[in-house]
């Protein structure tokens, strides 16, 4: 078996979810990819071939196996190579750019990410380095001059402008001096992987066990045949109590139904256990009320759709910013009236921010509630953003955020708790559970990421016209149901 560059950098952080990865393909690969995954994936894929416009006129090794081209590339020192490939006895490296340095005499390796410079920035460093220390052990191995080795990310200040500037956009880290220092001891480490991932060390423990459900991986329900879907992994916070999980699972109890009466916890997991022991519902009519009340007439039930490109698509975009393309809102303006719905969708590639902020304004009331499930921060940032490329709409939008009231608190507040929510608070959750008669599942799109990707795909021009229209039904059919499920769960708290 070759150890490849991701299964190293995947048992580094787990070493039974790589056995079951290179081992059990099957049941690996068995978690179909969410669009939202497939979005990430290709996101990647756009930012490595933008990178390559760093180093125009590169070779590009097209075949994943095939290192025999870049063995004979390397051979006549080749200016620029893009994913070349390379295997040793034990180990396989795809870099994705190489550039010849005449001045040593060697080659530097060039690994591109599609991270953001400003997100977690040492530690996003520290782990590059070890994905460039595999590459440069694996090099070094064939005998392959290597001088720096680099990061390339992009740039979290850039702005577009016009055009998009490549070299603005990219930010390139040296750090040959960090990646040389740990490189004997990531090829121990390589050596040690290669050795002891072998098909009869089938893994018996799993570390998340003690760990709350957030953390866990696809491969959890296969190492833990035993814990059953609603376990106690499932409590609220109970990864923050590591101690009270650890003595859980000490005490064989995986089921939340299993769960003593008298074990110590906090009241959020103590009600969140009881409510799913007795399957009673349990109402603070109190709160809930108290909550309620803060709700003011005309009250607009608003959701909005944004992609985040992390090349930026338009002017004034950084990378990552979210670009808001629909938006539906039902609006109540008193407690008799009909319930009257507006939307917008925007399709054309050219940027959406004024149109969507112009339809905004045209259909919101001027006063009242503007209630949102779980995006008070996100509708701030988007809003935020969109005001400041967008200066005239800056008192519309902050007294916009002034007056959004988050409809998950209740919930997240536990004055209303119901066993089915399972501990959950998400709208997808709450809407069946509360009013069954709605359902996402008869949606085509069913989920924020698959909407994204939808829009993505209708402004790259991936969709024909009678494409266009049915995808384009889809995306006002999912934002319509997001609205309409808080006007309903609303009414439902007020019964
Ligand atoms: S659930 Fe956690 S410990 Fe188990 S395989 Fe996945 S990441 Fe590793």
């Amino acid at each position: 078996m070759l150890l490849t560059k991701t299964n190293y950098l995947l048992y580094k952080q787990c070493p039974q979810n790589a056995w079951v990865k290179i081992f059990e393909p099957k049941i690996y690969y068995s978690y179909e990819l969410s669009d939202f995954d497939k979005m990430i994936m290709e996101t990647g894929n756009e930012v490595d071939k933008l990178a390559r416009e760093l180093f125009p006129d590169g070779i590009l090794i097209d075949d994943r196996k095939d290192n025999k081209i870049t063995a004979e590339l390397i051979a006549k020192k080749e200016k620029i190579i893009y994913q070349p490939v390379f295997f040793t006895e034990k180990f396989e490296a795809i870099a994705d750019i190489l550039v010849w340095n005449d001045e040593y005499n060697a080659y530097d390796i060039y690994e591109v990410k599609s991270t953001n410079s400003g997100e977690n920035k040492k530690k996003r460093l520290e782990e590059y380095k070890y994905d460039l220390a595999f590459q440069f052990n694996v090099l070094n191995k064939l005998s392959i001059p290597i001088n720096n080795t680099f990061i390339v990310r992009l740039n979290c200040d850039y702005i577009r402008q016009k055009e998009l500037n490549v070299k603005e956009l990219f930010d390139i880290v040296n750090l040959t001096d960090e990646v040389k220092s740990i490189s004997e001891a990531v090829l121990e480490e390589m050596d040690n992987i290669h050795s002891v991932l072998k098909i009869e060390n089938k893994p018996t423990d799993c570390s998340c066990i003690v760990k709350g459900k957030n953390s866990h991986c696809t491969t959890f329900s296969y190492l833990n045949p035993t814990v059953p879907e609603y376990s106690v992994h499932s409590i609220s916070r109970i990864g923050s109590s590591k101690k009270k999980l650890a003595e859980l699972i000490d005490l064989g109890i995986y089921s939340i139904y299993d769960v003593p009466e008298d074990f110590p916890l906090s009241d959020i997991q103590r009600n969140q256990v009881n409510v799913a022991q007795s399957k009673k519902i349990i109402i603070d009519k109190n709160e809930l009320n108290k909550f309620l009340e803060t709700i003011e007439y005309p009250i607009s039930f608003i959701d909005y759709e944004t992609f985040p490109s992390a090349i930026p698509r338009y002017i004034g975009y950084k990378p990552y910013n979210q670009i808001p393309f629909q938006f539906s809102l039902h609006v109540l303006e008193k407690e008799d009236s009909e319930l009257k719905h507006f939307e917008f969708l925007h399709t054309e590639n050219s940027i959406p921010d004024i149109h969507f902020i112009k339809e905004i304004e045209k259909v919101l009331p001027k006063t009242g509630s503007i209630i949102v499930w779980n995006k008070t921060f996100e509708c701030a940032i988007v809003n935020d953003k969109i005001a400041e490329r967008n200066n005239e709409y800056s008192l519309f939008i902050k007294n916009f955020n002034d007056r959004v009231i988050d409809l998950e608190v209740p919930f997240k507040k536990q004055f209303y708790i119901h066993p089915d929510f399972m501990g959950k608070t998400s709208i997808k959750y709450i809407l069946p559970t509360l009013s069954p008669e709605f359902s996402y599942k008869t949606l085509n799109i069913q989920e924020g990421g698959t909407a994204s990707e939808t829009w993505n795909k209708i402004v790259s021009g991936n969709f024909d016209e009678h494409e266009i229209k049915e995808k384009s039904a889809d995306l006002l059919a999912y934002c319509k149901l997001d609205t309409l499920a808080m006007f309903e769960i609303w009414k439902k708290c007020l019964e």
